[in-house]
């Protein structure tokens, strides 16, 4: 379906565009006019003699909703954004009116990280009362998803840095961007080891002296490291040779005292043996994700996931027997085929095992999967509600079992505009996760794929860089990637 915007001034295009996406998540937009719309969407803002006129129209084959309304700029307030909020809860308002339903529980609030709002009210000495007043009123969100977002901040807000620990302690991510078999649903572009087993040693070359770099500047610099997470792709399709390689590294430039946590993405149970597993607990690691998504065999099978129940179930033995103190599965809710019968199902079988922690992630189906692009929208279960009836079971069930939620993102593409939603006993959150969600702490980010984030404690502003995904043009670019990193990290003082 194509959608015509047409906003004056073009520039609240910024403002607007990903509120307008969400509500019609398989449009197109188009900016130029065109005859051949089936939606035409029009917002006008106007600024003249201290007023703010906003007028805006939906038009499609079978119904129009029109509106319009007006403030002085002066009861808008001083606030920062205040007058973009205004023309979103606007924009939101008009897409509710015309779409007959609530298309975003999170009003709003389109972006990855809504937690991170509620920290800075926080910071800003706003009492529970006050942001979840303006949560609901400025931002529109539901009272459940403020609910949700004031518990998430609240469980993981003692874990973030005072800006004078931020000067001293980071944390690092390792991508290591290769993967036994591509799963369907997933659109990280990592290399199916099979195919480039003869690119991993030249990737391994360039990750070692990009490690050996940036280890030297953080000894040199007196910074420590709190925290360690090797992700991917998924790092065990490495051979313990490899892994061994790796590891020695790590221990002899960034890890010490300090360093609370060493975090493994082992998430295809087809990479695991119990040596492995032995060989990580013995290196230090403090948690292993092994990640199922669904213990249905017929959803695993559809989804291209190259193991079975029975495999997740002996890695967590093997897990278990290598003495790994915390174990994290990840579920998906939304996978084709399934509804709250099938995920259920999965979520007894999980409560069976007691992980330590649990992440619920809502599938979020985005271009270069082969789902999305193969396979067609239309096998996918559109059920919105049955999504969030699922949601809502889970949270129920996993409170019960002792579980408390202590991070939350959201993501583009998502079934029902959810969240995807981390859920810990107490004393087990994973660190890296809740430093890397809430931006308080510089993280640099080595290998394939991998995003550093430069914060500075000053002020907590913070600037980003990005490493290639794939294992060739990261080779390529290391020299350019260690001295970019480097110079980030000198700025920071
Ligand atoms: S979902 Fe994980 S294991 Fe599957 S292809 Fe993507 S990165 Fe690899």
């Amino acid at each position: 379906m194509l959608i015509y915007l047409n906003l004056e001034p073009a520039s609240i295009y910024a403002s607007v565009h990903e509120l307008i996406r969400m509500g019609y998540p398989d449009a197109k937009i188009c900016r130029e006019y065109t005859s051949e719309w089936a939606v035409e969407i029009t917002i006008r803002l106007k600024e003249q003699c201290g007023q703010i006129e906003l007028e805006g129209s939906i038009v499609s084959e079978f119904k129009k909703s029109a509106t319009s309304q007006n403030c002085s700029i002066e009861s808008l307030g001083n606030e920062q954004g205040n007058l973009r909020r205004y023309l979103q809860r606007f924009t939101c308002r008009l897409l509710s009116t015309q779409l007959e339903r609530e298309f975003n529980a999170y009003g709003i609030l389109t972006g990855v990280r809504p937690v991170k709002l509620i920290h800075g009210f926080l910071d800003r000495g706003y009492t529970q009362e006050e942001i979840q007043n303006k949560l609901e009123n400025e931002y529109l969100m539901k009272q459940d998803k403020v609910r949700l977002l004031l518990e998430v901040a609240g469980n993981n807000r003692p874990y973030l840095l005072d800006p004078a620990a931020a000067r001293k302690m980071i944390s690092v991510y390792i991508g290591i961007p290769y993967c036994p078999s591509r799963c369907y649903y997933c659109s990280f572009p990592g290399a199916v080891v099979k195919d480039y087993e003869k690119d991993i040693n030249p990737f391994l070359t360039a990750l070692f002296k990009e490690m050996k770099a940036l280890g030297e500047f953080i000894k040199n610099n007196g910074l420590l490291v709190q925290s360690v997470y090797i992700g991917g792709g998924t790092p065990t399709v490495l051979s313990l040779t490899d892994l061994q390689r790796l590891f020695d590294l790590l221990h002899h430039d960034y890890v010490t005292t300090a360093t609370e946590e060493i975090s493994v993405e082992a998430g295809r149970p087809d990479t695991l043996s119990l040596q492995k597993l032995k060989f990580l607990q013995g290196t230090g690691v403090s948690r292993v994700c092994i990640n199922p998504q669904s213990m249905n065999d017929s959803t695993l099978k559809r989804i291209g996931r190259n193991h079975d129940s029975k495999g997740v179930m002996q890695s967590v033995e093997w897990a278990r027997v290598a003495g790994i103190k915390k174990l994290n599965m990840d579920i998906i809710v939304g996978l084709p085929g399934e509804g709250s019968r099938e995920v259920m199902y999965t979520a007894g079988k999980i409560l069976e095992i007691c992980p330590e922690n649990i992440t619920v992630h809502t599938l979020a189906l985005k271009r270069g999967s082969m789902m999305a692009e193969k396979e067609g929208k239309a096998d996918l279960p559109n059920r919105v509600q049955e999504v969030e009836e699922a949601l809502q079971y889970l949270s129920v069930i996993f409170r019960q079992q002792g579980y408390i939620p202590y991070y939350l993102y959201r993501q583009k593409y998502m079934k029902a505009s959810m969240e995807n939603v981390a859920y810990a006993r107490p004393g087990s959150f994973c660190l890296y996760n809740i430093q890397m969600m809430e931006e308080r702490q510089t993280i640099i980010g080595m290998g394939g794929g991998a995003a550093s984030k430069f914060v500075k404690a000053a002020d907590g502003s913070l600037s980003t860089f990005y490493n290639p995904k794939n294992p060739c043009s990261y080779c390529n670019a290391i020299e350019r990637l260690i001295s970019g990193k480097v110079d980030k990290l000198k700025a920071l003082n």
